[in-house]
């Protein structure tokens, strides 16, 4: 038959059939997929590593949006794989297993998928494959020799997290779900399957944070697709149903302490000059825009079921899934779909979070107590820096006996005075105690975290006297911080005046008082640079301050070993919402952050009557 092939088209030129009947075109044609991987992934922000096809010893990755086999412009089509590769090595796809066998030196894999997709993406390796089955749902995992103990943990997990969601949003939309192993530490969500690296897959964490993640972007992202173009919702409202609900599961505290963790990730790593409207976040190349459109919309989405109330939020979000399984959404339909379902226009809503930058500033102003008839009464003003928000917002009254009577405000302008009575004499106030709005925190607000070293301010690295082996053993530290062309400077030869307005890491326990950082009290550091922190010490630790002149951040790395050091070295940058990280021999021990210095959205309140 003839044909033509040219820039990736193949055009082909068939006879007219004789009636209208069925036509069966085969196309054979070979292509190579020879893309290498880094050998060094730390400091790499691009999830995908920048392979999107490769084919490889170590295993096989051909990604949805590369054409690797023949496919008719913007059709979407049901797909029938039969992938036959050197024994032992199975190939995992979209769609349900129909079998998989070694036979004469060949393993051939096959795969039906009858929901209409646009590419597929392929997976393949020396995998040991497990199996359960959940109401007709095929769980699967395939998994290297080394991980394939794994297998029940899993198995366990994805049913759990199945009968969970499938109950809040719908139907499960795939006949299957797999988990498989990747040979690139990636954390990817495809339809009906996931793709974990080797070293992630084993943490056992993952069972109760990536995984259900992935799970849910079953409903979020793959069955209801995203229109990049349009926005990504996806991320916010994955991250929001899976990392986020499952700390509210667990906990009022938890939750909270979650929030918290968004704002504080926004404070540190998005700044007047990257901020965008969550509108316009397309994917995470870097952590700003993962602070944006995963964090901020998490926080958009707790907003909105605050805003439309419990039942109407989740019925919402199952009509979201009904009507765009196999379309793609843009917040245009959210808003449309949950403006419907409250019978009111929540056009000021999506305005206001989705398509504009930035975040709410607030603070307490002018807060006074006085005794009234049956009581006190509290007096103030919330004040709002820049063009105000439509927020309703909790002011809380603590009493000295810890009883806490709680007041809604509903904030429309710059200033908005407020008074509250209440009987018994309270001691504090504060404005939103839960965090349950998006703002930006006050710089008193936010301590120090590793994720402060991320977009560093003239980095400076100070090598401890004695301690030069150091200087290599961080260097995957630096890569991991974006700090490789930092100065680097023995302590003899800085002053403490170069330091000023410097982001500095100083690697050992300099001899130098003046060198030395102001740390929490309850860290103890002796001279010698051993450490302890509430009863553990371990054999390296990372501490990251704030600056005496509060314009910089100082980070500390003590190891007792020079191979101690470089064991945590690749790992710190991953803890970026932590102020201490302890470790023993590469394994953390702590992870904690400071307590805030202050806050202006919370008032102590004079105990004595004011005259
Ligand atoms: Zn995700």
């Amino acid at each position: 038959m003839p044909y033509d092939f040219a820039g990736g088209v193949l055009t082909v030129k068939a006879a007219a059939p004789a009636r209208r009947a069925a036509q069966q075109l085969t196309i054979r044609y070979r292509a190579d997929f020879t893309a290498i991987p880094p050998q060094e992934t730390v400091g790499i922000e691009d999830p995908s590593f920048g392979i999107s096809a490769t084919i490889r010893e170590e295993g096989t990755y051909l990604s949805a949006g590369v054409p690797w086999f023949p496919q008719l412009p913007g059709a979407r089509g049901r797909h029938r794989i039969e992938v036959s590769a050197p024994a032992g090595v199975t190939a995992v796809t979209a769609g349900r297993l129909l079998h998989s066998a070694t036979r004469a030196g060949r393993t051939v894999t096959s795969w039906q998928s009858d929901l209409p997709m646009e590419g597929l993406a392929l997976s393949a390796g020396a995998f040991t494959v497990d199996r359960d089955d959940f109401d007709g749902i095929q769980l699967l995992t395939f998994l290297s020799a080394n991980n394939a103990a794994l297998a029940p943990g899993y198995l366990a997990a994805m049913r759990r997290h199945l009968a969970f969601y499938r109950e809040l949003l719908g139907p499960y939309p795939y006949p299957k779900f797999a988990v498989v192993e990747n040979f690139l530490p990636t954390g990817y969500g495809l339809p009906s399957w996931t793709l974990l690296g080797s070293s992630v897959i084993r943490l056992p964490f993952l069972l109760d944070t990536s995984l259900p993640h992935e799970i849910v972007h079953s409903w979020w992202g793959n069955a209801v697709e995203v229109d990049y173009a349009r926005g990504n919702w996806s991320e916010g409202l994955t991250t929001y149903l899976a990392d986020y609900l499952l700390k509210e599961r667990a906990g009022a505290a938890e939750a909270r302490d979650y929030r918290r963790k968004i704002l504080r990730d926004y404070a540190a790593l998005v700044t007047d000059r990257n901020d965008f409207p969550l509108r316009s976040f397309q994917g995470r190349m870097a952590k700003y825009q993962q602070a944006v459109g995963y964090g901020k919309g998490a926080m958009t989405f707790h907003m909105l079921r605050r805003e439309v109330g419990e039942r109407t939020f989740w019925r919402g979000l199952r009509r979201m899934g009904a009507e765009g399984n196999g379309k793609s959404l843009g917040w245009g339909e959210i808003e449309r779909i949950f403006s419907s379902e409250t019978g009111r226009d929540l056009r000021w809503f999506f305005a206001q979070w989705v398509e504009r930058a930035g975040a709410p500033r607030l603070a307490l102003d002018g807060v006074r107590i006085k005794p009234s008839a049956g009581g006190w009464t509290v007096s103030g003003t919330i004040r709002q820096h820049g063009e105000p928000y439509r927020l309703d917002i909790t002011l809380r009254l603590t009493a000295a006996n810890g009883a806490v009577v709680d007041h809604a405000i509903r904030l429309n302008g710059p200033r908005t005075p407020f008074s509250l009575a209440t009987g018994d004499r309270p001691t504090a106030l504060e404005a939103d105690p839960e965090n349950e709005l998006f703002r930006r925190l006050a710089p008193e607000e936010i301590p120090a975290t590793v994720n402060d070293l991320l977009e560093p301010q003239r980095p400076l690295v100070v090598v401890a006297e004695g301690r030069e082996p150091l200087r290599e053993a961080a260097r995957d530290l630096l890569r991991g911080l974006h700090w490789e062309d930092a100065e680097l400077r023995g302590e003899q030869s800085v002053s403490p005046a170069q330091l000023a307005g410097r982001d500095l890491l100083l690697l050992g326990w300099p001899v130098r008082r003046e060198l030395q950082p102001t740390l929490p009290a309850s860290l103890e550091i002796a001279p010698d640079g051993t450490f302890a922190w509430q009863g553990s010490s371990g054999d390296a630790l990372f501490a990251v301050v704030t600056a005496p002149d509060a314009a910089a951040t100082t980070a500390l790395l003590l190891a007792e070993t020079t191979a101690a050091a470089a064991a945590v070295a690749p790992k710190i940058s991953h803890y970026g919402r932590y102020s201490l990280l302890l470790f023993a021999s590469g394994r953390n021990l702590v992870k904690t952050t400071w307590e805030p210095a202050a806050s202006p959205m919370k008032v102590l309140l004079p105990t004595e009557t004011p005259p």
